[in-house]
């Protein structure tokens, strides 16, 4: 008997199974490898002053130390590369934003991510008629990559299937079985796709839709991210990622014409060098009502518990909320009531 089954093995499931394996707990992950989960599509930006306010992202003095050790040392036990540290360079929008940037950027709690002496080497490729900040912490996480090791990692220990779980082939009364598969305890971590899971499909997920395209840029040898309403961040050789839209009325997992629109007429406002698109990927982000992660035990069915909500931003909350869920199951700590899914369990379970 096993002590959890995990659904998905996006970055939610990859890092809890590959912590719960480190803390001697026995897993099996089952993952439908679906080329276009958001994980494997997503631009991988760990970026700590966003929006159109330029605000320190939640949590960020926790969180940013935490996922830069954490993917650092997952490197090297992973044996391969997907984590870069980057300057995030933001170029304002116009005067006014810049204006309220410079009177903002003097709060003591912005001086850890502030790289004022650093100049971008780029500028005469873009329009930057109001001029642009640089920011430090911030890393281009090669999600694909990451989860590539992982399911190398997890197939070498037998314990990851490859396969599409029918919510009606689940055993729940006991122990959790899926065919010949037993666990103690089950956890969902199926992204967006938790919105249709019927014993947590209550919860207000808000799914959102991005595009992200590939460009190739010759010649142009950019090794910072930008920021400007799209990202665009470096790839190999002379391809970049930009991205994303945000589409809140389709949830279909292939591209479309508007999206693409959407996208390119924002580069060609961005970019004053000549680009060339060479893909066209979307995917569908766990986006939770208040922005806040999804993480706990369904409150009627004790052995079935939820890690999901990430949002826009797997890649920063991963590592840290994924060590806080495993203390509260191994009982070194409770869960913080922002992100513990009891916040909604009166109103939308009844309960
Ligand atoms: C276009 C786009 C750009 C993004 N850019 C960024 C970014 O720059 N920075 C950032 O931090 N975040 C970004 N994100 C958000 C980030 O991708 C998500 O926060 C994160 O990937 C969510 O991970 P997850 O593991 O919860 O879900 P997912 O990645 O969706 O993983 C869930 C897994 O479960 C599988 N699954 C679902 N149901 C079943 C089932 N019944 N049986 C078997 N398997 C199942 C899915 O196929 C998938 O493999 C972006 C997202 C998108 C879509």
């Amino acid at each position: 008997m096993l002590d959890y089954l995990i659904i998905g093995q996006g970055i939610a499931g990859s890092l809890l199974a590959y912590n719960l394996i480190q803390k001697g707990q026995h897993v099996c992950i089952i993952d439908d490898a679906n080329p276009n989960s958001s994980s494997r599509v997503a631009g991988g930006l760990i970026n700590p002053i966003t929006g159109k306010r330029l605000q320190k992202t939640w949590l960020a003095d926790r969180l940013f130390p935490f996922a830069h050790n954490y993917y650092t040392t997952l490197e090297k036990d992973l044996g391969t590369s997907f984590f870069h540290p980057k300057p995030v360079v933001r170029i304002f929008a116009d005067a006014r934003q810049a204006n309220d940037w410079s009177a903002k950027c003097a709060d003591d709690e912005l001086q850890a991510y502030l790289n004022s002496e650093y100049k971008f080497p780029h500028v005469p490729s873009f329009n930057i008629p109001s001029g642009y900040t640089v920011f430090k912490q911030g890393a281009v996480l090669d999600c694909a990559t990451m989860l590539e090791s992982f399911s190398d990692y997890f197939s070498s220990r037998g314990c990851l299937i490859k396969k599409e779980v029918d919510y009606s082939g689940l055993k729940t009364d006991g122990p959790v079985s899926f065919e010949s598969v037993a666990a103690n305890n089950i956890i969902f971590c199926e992204g967006w796709k938790g919105k249709h899971n019927p014993w947590f499909g209550w919860l207000p997920f808000v799914p959102s839709k991005g595009d992200v395209l590939t460009l190739r840029i010759k010649n142009l040898n950019m090794k910072e991210i930008v920021s400007r309403g799209i990202f665009i961040r470096p790839l190999y050789d002379d391809l970049y990622r930009v991205g994303s839209t945000y589409i809140w009325d389709d949830q279909t997992e292939s591209p479309t014409q508007k999206g693409f629109d959407e996208l390119y007429g924002k580069l060609q406002a961005l970019l004053k060098t000549p680009f060339e698109v060479v893909e066209h990927k979307v995917g569908i982000c766990p986006t939770v009502r208040d922005r806040r992660p999804f993480l706990g035990r369904h409150p009627e069915f004790k052995n079935m518990l939820i890690f999901n909500g990430l949002g826009t931003k797997g890649g920063l909350l991963a590592p840290w909320f994924t060590s806080h869920l495993c203390d509260s199951l191994t009982g070194a700590g409770t869960l913080l009531p922002e992100v513990n899914i009891e916040r909604f369990a009166e109103k939308f379970y009844g309960r």
